[in-house]
C-alpha cells in the first residue's frame, strides 16, 4: 500500500525563502493579513485532510471505479464523505473573492494545496478542480444575475462545474463544434447536442451540476469565430435557488479508461436544455479560455503531484530492498545484500524524479505569485508584465510537467522492479493516472504549438522578450557570486542556446510553415529545462547562503539535487537543439503512401 507525506518543508522553502512570497503578496491589496504563520497553518491543515482522509481512497477508488446505472453515476465508496469534509473545511473557496463567498486568499496558496491534493488522489482532485475553473469563467464573463444565482453554491462546493467542449468530431479543433443554441423568447436558449469525455459530467457528490457548454447560435459564422458559451444547469433552480426542475441534460454513459478511474468521464446529452449566454455572442471560446488556462496549469500540477508521491514510495523501497553489493564493496556487510540505494542506476532514477519535482514546485509557485500579481498589482504595468509571464509559461507547465510526470512515475515504478508492476504496490496506478495529463485539456503537442506559433509572436514578441530579460538580469546580478559560478555557467549556456534557437525558429517559421510544428515539442522541452535551470540556480544560491544557519541536511540535499539537474538533466537541450535544427524536411519528405 503506497503512502504519502506532504512535502511541507519544501513548500515552505519555496514560498518563504526562495521566492519571498510573504513580502510580495502581503504588499498586494487584500492580502495584507497573509502572515507566514497563517500560510504554514493552512498547509499543515490541508496536508492532514489529504493524507488522512483523501489519500487512503486512492487505491480503493482505482479498483472500484465509477459506476453507471439509469443515467446516474456513483463515485467510489468514501468519495462522498471525503468530498463533504473537503467542502465543509472550506477548501473549495480558499482563493475565491470574499464578495462571492470565498476566503480571498492568494492563488499561490491554492496552488500549493493543489499539488498535495493531486499527490493524494488525482481522481478526487478533478471534481473540485473543475468547479474552481468554472467559477473563474462565470465570475469573469457572466451577467450579475447569473453570478448571483449560481456562484454562491458553487463556491460553497454544494454545486459543481464542468467544461463541455469536446464532441465526437470536435477535439483539438473546436471550430468543428455542432451543438446548437436556439434563442427563446424569455432571453434564454435551448441547447441541443452531445458532448463526450466530460469530466464530472455526472456524479453523486453535489446537489447540482453547472455545465459550461460551447455551442453555436443560428447563423453563427463557421469555425471558432462562431462559438458561444452557455451556462446549462443539470437542475434548474427555483425562486429560492434550490435545485427544483430537471433540465434537458442527461448522462448517456461513462467511459472505461486506463487511469483516473475514480473520476467520471461522461457522455452528456443536451436535449433542448435551458441555457444562459455567458459573455458576448460568438466570443465563447475566448471566455472559455479563462477556464481552460486555469485548468491547464492544474493539469500540469497533476504531473508534479503524481511524480512526488511516486518518488516518496520509490525512495522508501530503495532503502529497504536488499539486492546485490555496491560496486565499491559491501555497504552493509551485516546484511545479506546491500540496499538498492547503493546502485548508481537506482540513484539516477530517484534523482531524476526529485530534481524535476523540486524544480517544478518552484516554478509552479513562481507562476502562482505572478497570477496574484496579474490580478492585484497596483500598476497596470506590473499587472501586464505578470500576465505576459503567466501566458508564456502556461503551455510549458501543462506539457512539461505532465511529460516528466509520466516519465518519472515510470522510473519510480522501475525502482520497484517486478513489484512495481503488481497492483498492490500502487506504482502502476501512478503511471496509469499520469498518462491522461499529457492528453486532455489540449494535448501536449497542441500546447507546444501554442508556445511556438502564438506565445512567441503575440504583441510583437513581447512575451519571450520579457522572460529572457528577467533571466538575463538574474545572471548579471549573480556575476560576482563566486560560489555560484559552477552552477550559473551551465544556466547561462542554456539561456544563450534558447535565445539563439528562438531567433532561428522565428526566422525559419517565416519561410517554412512546417518548421514551427516540426520543432514545437522539442523546443518546449528546451524552454522548460532552461526555466528549471533558472529555478535550480536560484535554489542553490539561497541554500548556499542559509546552509550554515541550521537545517544543514535540507540545504545540502538541495544543492546536491541542483548539481544533478544541471549536470545530468540540463544537457538534454544539446541533443534537442541539434534535432530541431535538422529541420522539418526529415518529417515532411516521406510521401504519405510510404507510411
Ligand atoms: C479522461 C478524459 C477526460 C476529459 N475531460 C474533458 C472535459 O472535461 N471536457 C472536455 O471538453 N473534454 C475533455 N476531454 C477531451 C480531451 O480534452 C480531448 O480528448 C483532447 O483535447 C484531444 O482531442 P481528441 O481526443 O479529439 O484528439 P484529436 O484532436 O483528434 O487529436 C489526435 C492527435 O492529433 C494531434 N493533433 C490534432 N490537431 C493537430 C494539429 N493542428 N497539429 C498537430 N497535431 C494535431 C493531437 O495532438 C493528437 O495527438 C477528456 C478526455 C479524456 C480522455
Amino acid at each position: 500500500m503506497p503512502s504519502y507525506k506532504a512535502p511541507i518543508r519544501d513548500l515552505q522553502f519555496v514560498y518563504h525563502e526562495l521566492l519571498e512570497a510573504d513580502r510580495t503578496l502581503t504588499a498586494l491589496p487584500g492580502f495584507e493579513e497573509t502572515s507566514p504563520d497563517l500560510v504554514d497553518a493552512i498547509l499543515e491543515e490541508g496536508a492532514k485532510l489529504f493524507e488522512q482522509q483523501i489519500q487512503p481512497l486512492n487505491q480503493s477508488g482505482d479498483r472500484q471505479g465509477c459506476s453507471f446505472r439509469n443515467g446516474e453515476v456513483a463515485t467510489p465508496d468514501g468519495f462522498r464523505e471525503a468530498y463533504r469534509a473537503y467542502t465543509e473545511g472550506g477548501w473549495c473557496s480558499l482563493a475565491v473573492d470574499p464578495e462571492l463567498g470565498g476566503q480571498g486568499l492568494p492563488e499561490t496558496i491554492s496552488f500549493m494545496l493543489e499539488e498535495m491534493l493531486t499527490s493524494a488522489n488525482v481522481s478526487f482532485s478533478l471534481y473540485p478542480g473543475l468547479t474552481r475553473g468554472a467559477i473563474s469563467a462565470i465570475s469573469s464573463h457572466a451577467s450579475d444575475e447569473l453570478k448571483a444565482r449560481y456562484l454562491p453554491k458553487m463556491v460553497e462546493g454544494v454545486w459543481s462545474g464542468t467544461m463541455c467542449l469536446t464532441e465526437s468530431q470536435a477535439g483539438t479543433d473546436l471550430g468543428l463544434v455542432r451543438t446548437k443554441a436556439e434563442p427563446r423568447e424569455d432571453g434564454s436558449y435551448g441547447v441541443t447536442g452531445t458532448k463526450i469525455f466530460i469530466t464530472g459530467g455526472e456524479q453523486d457528490l453535489t446537489e447540482n451540476i453547472i455545465h459550461l457548454v460551447l455551442a453555436r447560435l443560428p447563423n453563427a459564422p463557421p469555425g471558432v469565430r462562431g462559438i458561444s458559451l452557455f451556462l446549462v444547469p443539470k437542475l434548474l433552480p427555483d425562486d429560492h435557488n434550490e435545485p427544483a426542475h430537471r433540465n434537458g441534460v442527461n448522462c448517456g454513459s461513462i467511459e472505461q479508461k486506463m487511469g483516473i478511474k475514480g473520476s467520471s468521464t461522461c457522455v452528456i446529452n443536451f436535449d433542448n436544455a435551458q441555457g444562459f449566454l455567458i459573455g458576448p455572442e460568438n466570443r465563447g471560446l475566448a471566455c472559455m479560455f479563462t477556464m481552460m488556462n486555469a485548468e491547464r496549469l492544474a493539469i500540469g500540477i497533476q504531473g508534479l503531484g503524481l511524480s512526488e508521491v511516486a518518488y516518496q514510495n520509490a525512495v522508501a523501497y530503495a532503502r529497504e530492498r536488499l539486492q546485490s553489493r555496491a560496486a565499491t564493496g559491501s555497504a552493509a556487510p551485516e546484511l545479506s545484500a546491500d540496499p538498492l540505494m547503493v546502485h548508481p542506476d537506482i540513484r539516477r532514477m530517484l534523482l531524476t524524479a526529485r530534481a524535476y519535482n523540486e524544480g517544478a514546485r518552484a516554478l509552479a509557485v513562481w507562476t502562482a505569485i505572478n497570477i496574484d500579481l496579474s490580478h492585484r498589482h497596483p500598476d497596470i504595468g506590473g499587472r501586464t508584465q505578470a500576465e505576459d509571464l503567466v501566458a508564456l509559461i502556461t503551455p510549458v507547465i501543462k506539457a512539461f510537467f505532465s511529460d516528466f510526470g509520466y516519465e518519472t512515475t515510470t522510473l519510480c515504478q522501475q525502482v520497484l522492479g517486478g513489484h512495481g508492476y503488481i497492483r498492490e504496490w500502487g506504482m502502476e496506478q501512478f503511471v496509469r493516472d499520469a498518462r491522461i495529463a499529457q492528453i486532455y485539456e489540449g494535448t501536449n503537442g497542441v500546447q507546444a504549438l501554442d508556445l511556438v506559433r502564438r506565445k512567441l509572436f503575440i504583441h510583437g514578441g513581447r512575451l519571450p522578450r520579457r522572460f529572457f530579460q528577467l533571466l538575463t538580469e538574474f545572471a548579471e546580478q549573480q556575476r560576482d557570486n563566486l560560489p555560484l559560478q559552477p552552477y550559473i555557467r551551465p544556466f547561462i549556456e542554456a539561456l544563450n542556446l534558447l535565445q539563439e534557437l528562438t531567433e532561428w525558429l522565428v526566422q525559419q517559421g517565416a519561410t517554412d510553415p512546417n518548421q514551427l510544428g516540426a520543432a514545437a515539442t522539442d523546443y518546449l522541452r528546451i524552454f522548460a529545462l532552461t526555466t528549471f535551470a533558472w529555478m535550480w540556480v536560484r535554489m542553490v544560491a539561497v541554500s548556499q547562503d542559509k546552509q550554515a544557519g541550521g537545517d544543514e541536511r535540507f540545504y545540502r540535499a538541495k544543492i546536491q539535487t541542483g548539481r544533478f539537474f544541471l549536470g545530468r538533466l540540463l544537457p538534454q537541450i544539446q541533443g534537442l537543439n541539434l534535432a530541431i535544427r535538422s529541420g522539418s524536411e526529415l518529417m515532411m519528405a516521406m510521401p504519405e503512401a510510404d507510411f
